[in-house]
């Protein structure tokens, strides 16, 4: 099988995810045939280095030896049971070990198999819970401008992106969206303002506020202050209001914490002592979101699983008698048995102290990519995600700096005028300076 005849087939029989299909005669997708660490390596021998995880899954590159030994042991003992009925180790052991990592504040682990999942899961429990306590017309929600939360309809009804959103928004539930923070602007302390007064006017019909903590990822890697979480939660707790967080993209590590709330929630112990990990976790309840949800990376890219994580407090809402007032949810996949010995094997690495590992890591990105600042708008970073945007970008410039980076054995799909790293942890000297130079003979190419 030849490197066209794959692409030709794909687009004769496999309609592509988040593609005009009718451009693919002139972006044809790469036909991949297997994965080594940070590389794809392509059906006629070529590489690339991937260089947004796979659409931010792949936490420890491809083919990684402990995840697949996990998974294959999982295989070979018990591959699927339902999890209503019946339960098991990994199901059971994930979602312990995921409550430990809030101290106990969020200790209720519910199971979905995708991110869009788990927001549905999570704006439905919100919604529920009031009900179920006797507040049936807090059934509203908040997003901010520009949050992405995925793509089946209760989830797009949150997100405002106008590129996914516009189509299907005759289908859409109305949800507030308020003003985001972005630190380009600097405007954190208006954007608290602005949900201040909303939550002040609509509170009582408000279920929750749904967030990408400190970066938006989907809007262009838009970056903001914990300080400005900080404020939400203080608000969210002062109307009355659920607060989830959609750490689908910025959990397992991404930030430099395992889950991006450390930094909001841990703060205090931060400023006094430069807390360990232990010291984060010890945050108050107080301080945590009402649901964090997980995604993506959990299971370093091998198998789709997502996770809503929630308080004591939502949990009992629901505590009954009456079937009717539990969580009558479900998806035929909830809490694979694969999927969770993946994950299971990814918290082993967290567990082993790959969070210094990946400070590291991410200290040479900002080393290597420091000399290209003078050329390109806010180069930004926060742990392992490293974005700038490019001014007075050419016309359809995502799409020719995605192709002209092949050349440069580079992966890579910008978002708009904003190009971006996501890279797998496994960032060295050579390949802090490989990306860096693929990087900038790209934007050279696409510039020229
Ligand atoms: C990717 C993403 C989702 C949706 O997850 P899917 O697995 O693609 O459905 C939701 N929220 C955020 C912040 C995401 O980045």
């Amino acid at each position: 099988m030849t490197a066209p005849d794959l692409a030709q087939r794909s687009r004769a029989a496999v309609w592509h995810p988040c593609t005009q299909m009718a451009r693919l005669a002139q972006v044809p997708p790469l036909p991949i045939a297997r994965g080594e660490g940070p590389w794809l390596i392509d059906t006629d021998g070529r590489r690339y280095f991937d260089a947004n995880s796979s659409w931010w899954v792949n936490l420890f590159g491809h083919s990684d030896k402990a995840l697949h030994d996990a998974i294959k042991a999982q295989l070979d003992t018990l591959p699927h049971v339902m999890l209503a009925g019946c339960t098991h180790e990994p199901a059971v052991r994930l979602a312990e070990r995921l409550s430990a990592r809030t101290g106990g504040a969020l200790g209720h682990a519910f199971f979905g198999s995708d991110g869009a999942s788990a927001v549905e899961i999570a704006l439905k429990q919100s919604f529920h819970s009031w009900k179920n306590r006797g507040q049936p017309e807090k059934r509203e929600f908040v997003c901010l401008q520009n949050s992405y939360h995925g793509e089946t309809l209760g989830a797009l009804s949150v997100t405002d992106v106008q590129v996914f959103r516009d189509a299907y928004d005759p289908l859409l539930m109305r949800a507030h969206i308020v003003a985001s923070p972005d630190a380009r602007r600097g405007n954190e302390a208006e954007a608290l303002a602005a949900m201040r007064a909303l939550l002040a006017e609509r509170h009582a019909q408000i279920a929750c506020v749904i967030v990408e903590p400190l970066i938006q990822g989907a809007a262009g890697m838009v970056m903001y202050s914990p300080e400005y979480l900080r404020g939400l939660r203080a608000l969210t707790r002062e109307f009355g209001v659920h607060l989830i967080a959609d750490e689908i993209a910025v959990g397992c590590g991404r930030t430099g914490t395992f889950f991006a709330w450390e930094q909001v929630a841990g703060a205090a112990q931060q400023h006094s002592h430069r807390g360990t990990e232990t010291q984060r976790r010890s945050a108050p309840a107080q301080d945590w979101p009402d649901f964090i949800l997980l995604s993506k990376g959990i299971t370093g890219g091998t198998m789709a699983l997502s996770l809503v994580l929630t308080t004591d407090e939502v949990f009992d809402a629901f505590w009954s008698e009456d079937v009717t007032r539990g969580f009558l949810h479900s998806h035929s996949y909830t809490g694979n048995p694969l999927a969770c010995a993946a994950a299971n094997a990814v918290l082993d690495r967290f567990d082993a102290g790959l969070l210094d590992d990946t400070r590291a890591q991410a200290a040479r990105l900002t080393r290597a990519f420091a000399p290209l600042a003078p050329r390109v708008a806010h180069l930004r970073q926060r742990g392992m995600i490293l974005a700038f945007d490019v001014p007075n970008a050419p016309p359809r410039f995502a799409e020719t700096f995605h192709l002209k980076a092949r050349a440069h054995e580079l992966l890579i799909r910008p978002i708009g005028s904003t190009v971006y790293l996501m890279p797998p942890y496994l960032i060295d000297d050579a390949t802090a300076a490989f990306l860096a130079e693929a990087v900038t003979a790209t934007l050279n190419d696409v510039l020229a």
